[in-house]
């Protein structure tokens, strides 16, 4: 689905004298790499302060520990996600609200969320599902009304622009009070290894997620809370610090194969192209198509057969996940996540598809849905 090598060997040189610096100066933990990662993360995003942290299932984890959310709290998502979202509000034992999602853009659905608050619900984490930001405007708004946090899950959408109804622009995960990202290397922005943030524009929120990601800790040694172990290691840092530059260039390419994609399959009443939502751009963490009259499985298997990776993203919605089933909920109350589920497949999408691939590709696709 991806080809992390290729990608790899075009900054080779770059990366492999990061790296050895980190090496060099044996600042494995903490070292001045993470720090200048950081600054630059912030400044990419345009956000006050950015906590790197080891991974995007222990930033979710952590923003909620900073929020103070407090067992049988209520925290709302949607059906539709990777399992890290929900799996940190059970962690916590926090009660996951689960809503349905927009059949074209995959993210959370606004009607459904009103329905869902209750004098319980503290939280709403919008999911920016395959790169794509969930309306935002509308979410804090709702927010502000029921005095909610907000908590972007960015690990699909790093790069992406939000565009407000009066035209500014700000970046996926910068929106909500808190904003976490993965750098899981298969991510947009992704290192070698495990790696995370966090990211805030309140400077007491900051704060808080600095303690709680280095064991509750403000003087060494004195622990005001208790906290988790969750860092970013150096050499990650000095990957991420490099690709970092590239992230724009990165998400042009993935749209570039995006668009290859949209006008092979334009038209064609069996395969149902991504959306693009008016309000965000899109980087194409997946190309996620809906198929229609079409067995799913077969046309999976032929791709393979042929070489060409196709996942599903992803086949049982959480309300139908063993460990997460619930009285609360069962199979039919999310239809539209229900049907994707049953529907959608991905193609490979990354930042090295050449036009011999994407031609390889889709027609051997074409080839399995027109026959
Ligand atoms: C990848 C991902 C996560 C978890 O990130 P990790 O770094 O793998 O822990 C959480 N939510 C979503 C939507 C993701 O895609």
């Amino acid at each position: 689905m991806v080809d992390l090598r290729s990608q790899y060997l075009q900054i080779k040189q770059e990366i492999d004298t990061a790296i050895q610096d980190v090496v060099d100066s044996c600042g494995f933990i903490n070292g001045p790499a993470v720090k200048n990662f950081q600054e630059d993360l912030e400044k990419y995003l345009g956000v006050r302060y950015v906590i790197p942290c080891a991974n995007g299932t222990d930033a979710l984890q952590v923003a909620m520990m900073a929020l103070g959310l407090q067992p049988g709290d209520e925290v709302i998502t949607t059906s539709f996600t990777f399992i890290a979202t929900a799996e940190v509000i059970a962690l916590l034992q926090l009660t996951p609200v689960l809503v349905d999602v927009d059949p074209r853009t995959f993210n959370i659905d606004l009607n459904a969320i009103e329905k869902a608050i209750t004098p319980k619900t503290k939280a709403l984490v919008p999911v920016h599902l395959f790169g794509q930001c969930s309306p935002m405007e509308e979410i804090m708004t709702i927010a502000k009304k029921h005095n909610l946090f907000v908590i972007e899950d960015n690990c699909q959408a790093i790069g992406a622009d939000y565009i407000f109804a009066d035209g500014v622009r700000k970046k996926a995960g910068t929106i909500g009070h808190i904003g976490c990202t993965s750098f899981f290397p298969s991510k947009n922005l992704g290192c070698y290894g495990d790696g995370g943030a966090i990211s805030t524009n309140d400077e007491a929120l900051a704060k808080q997620l600095r303690v709680i990601v280095n064991h509750g800790m403000v003087v060494r040694y004195y622990h005001d809370i208790v906290g988790v172990n969750s860092r970013l290691d150096s050499i990650q840092a000095a990957v991420l610090k490099v690709k970092l530059k590239y992230l724009d260039q990165y998400a042009a390419k993935r749209r570039t194969a995006a668009e290859f994609y949209d006008k092979a399959f334009a038209n064609n009443p069996k395969l149902i192209t991504p959306a693009r939502y008016t309000k965000s751009t899109h980087v194409f963490h997946q190309y996620t198509i809906v198929t229609r009259d079409i067995d799913r499985k077969g046309l999976i298997d032929h791709l393979n057969s042929k070489e060409i990776p196709a996942m599903i993203y992803y086949p049982v919605p959480l309300h139908m996940q063993k460990a997460y089933i619930d009285a609360r909920y069962k199979p039919g109350d999310f239809p539209v996540t229900e049907a994707l589920c049953n529907s959608v497949f991905s193609l490979p999408m990354h930042t090295e598809l050449d036009e011999e691939q994407l031609q390889y590709i889709t027609s051997s696709v074409l080839e399995y849905v027109n026959r």
